[in-house]
């Protein structure tokens, strides 16, 4: 949405630089919020309902920092912060190709326009379901150590968001500095869409999978408190046998058919026989989801299909963190979706006026209204 159409719409207020604190509720229903501006005054908003959107760490946090028993969340609290999931990112073997430009060319960044494709190579999903694995993708990483070619895209990322490198003059000096394959590589960028044409100083396989739901993989309350006084969210994330299994399958498929098609050798690594190798060499990607999971009954989940808090009247919470399941794609447009009929059911069923006290409570000189 444009900036100008929420300035200009008569029925929202938007307030920034405002951290929510908790959420207020009385016998069984939401009635607000706690807001803290930048110097830590205390705010009240007061509101007949409420939707978190405040992403998976935090919609666990934030309900777990509001009163659980005047929230009543009923055996659904049980669940709050629970099933946290993210993308296990794996590397597990390294790829030596027979010609490198072959698979350069195919798995590197592509571009059409202004869009960058990222080529992938998929687990058939009537594969994962018959062998009963995750969903899972690979990526060939290709590493290049061309000082020029690093400094000549840190000028371009720079110049295309309109701002510095960190060290301008040295970075275009150092593209000037091997002219042959800077202009090869733009070439190729512009004319063909492709990227660089320089040698890997090596490829690797990097596995992204999907994970099993797991209750103890969790947010929970941590004893620091934020600049705030407020309980940090502790984060106990957790990767299960099926991930390890899923990324040595899919690992061996391709490599098969990388020898089977001539193009290239592939080399595991440690972590392909070794868990503890695989373990540490996991790591996740900034997607959290699946600690406010979606559920028909308080015993199974946090929210009701409608999205709203089971047992807390009007507390409602949109995001990555609704998800019973993540799947391995991004869920933006799902999110975008959830959201849009929560704003319609919103609308139809709590009008502008009827709300029963959209006003804000300041515990001082207040936030501007
Ligand atoms: C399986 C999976 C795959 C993904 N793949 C991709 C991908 O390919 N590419 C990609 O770019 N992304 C990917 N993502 C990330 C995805 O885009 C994000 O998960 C998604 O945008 C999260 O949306 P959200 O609304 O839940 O939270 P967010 O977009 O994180 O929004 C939360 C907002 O709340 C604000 N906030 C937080 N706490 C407070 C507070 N206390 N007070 C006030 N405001 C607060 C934050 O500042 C933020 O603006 C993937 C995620 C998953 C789960």
């Amino acid at each position: 949405m444009h900036r100008s159409a929420l300035v200009h719409n008569p029925l929202v207020q938007v307030i920034l630089n405002a951290t929510v604190g908790a959420v207020l509720t009385e016998d069984g229903r939401t009635t607000g919020v706690v807001v803290y501006g930048p110097d830590r005054r205390r705010v009240e908003i007061r509101a007949g309902n409420v939707v978190l959107a405040a992403g998976a760490i935090e919609n666990a946090r934030l309900l777990q920092l509001s009163d659980p028993a005047a929230i009543g969340l009923g055996d659904g609290r049980q669940h709050t912060g629970r099933f946290l999931q993210d993308h296990p990112i794996i590397r597990t073997a390294e790829v030596i190709a027979e010609d490198f430009r072959l698979l350069q060319d195919r798995y590197v960044a592509l571009h059409r326009g202004k869009r960058r494709l990222f080529p992938k190579v998929r687990l058939a999903p009537g594969v994962q379901q018959e062998r009963g694995l995750l969903d899972a993708t690979a990526v060939f990483v290709h590493d290049h150590s061309e000082p020029g070619l690093a400094a000549a895209r840190r000028v371009l990322t720079a110049a295309r968001a309109r701002r510095m490198t960190e060290r301008p003059v040295a970075d275009v000096l150092t593209a000037l500095h091997t002219p042959v394959p800077v202009l090869r590589d733009g070439y190729r960028r512009f004319v063909f869409g492709r990227s660089t044409a320089a040698r890997p100083s090596a490829v690797w396989l990097q596995v992204w999978l999907e994970q099993t739901p797991d209750p103890d993989s969790r947010i929970s309350l941590s004893a620091q408190t934020d600049s705030l006084g407020m309980a940090r969210a502790q984060v106990d994330w957790r990767v299960g046998d099926r991930e390890i299994e899923t990324s040595r399958q899919l690992t061996r498929w391709i490599a098969a058919d990388l020898r089977r098609l001539g193009l290239a050798r592939v080399r595991e690594l440690p972590a392909m026989q070794d868990d503890d190798a695989w373990r540490a060499g996991v790591t996740d990607a900034f997607h959290p989801s699946g600690t406010t999971r979606m559920s028909d009954s308080p015993d199974t989940g946090v929210v009701d299909p409608a999205l709203q808090v089971h047992g807390v009247r009007g507390l409602h919470v949109v995001g990555g963190s609704v998800f019973p399941t993540s799947g391995y794609a991004n869920p933006t447009l799902t999110i975008v979706a959830l959201a849009l009929r929560l704003a319609d059911r919103l609308a139809v069923t709590a009008p502008p006026g009827r709300d029963p006290g959209a006003t804000v409570r300041p515990g001082g000189d207040g936030l501007s209204r």
